[in-house]
């Protein structure tokens, strides 16, 4: 199955929301602008979200 192109927090698709895709681990993914900052400052909260999230750590420390 191909990677769904919504964004992995909201779920929004690219017909609602400008989506940006990024990769990790040979799969790509899809965020939107509003949840870039989770994706950048508070990468532990994707835990669940994405396979592997589980070693992102925080940015700020
Ligand atoms: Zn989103």
């Amino acid at each position: 199955m191909s990677s769904n192109h919504t964004c992995i927090v909201c779920k929004g698709s690219k017909e609602e929301v400008a989506l940006i895709s990024f990769e990790y681990k040979e799969h790509s993914y899809h965020i939107c602008p509003q949840h870039i900052p989770i994706l950048i400052h508070s990468p532990e909260k994707l835990k669940g979200l994405i396979p592997g999230a589980e070693n992102f750590e925080a940015a700020d420390s």
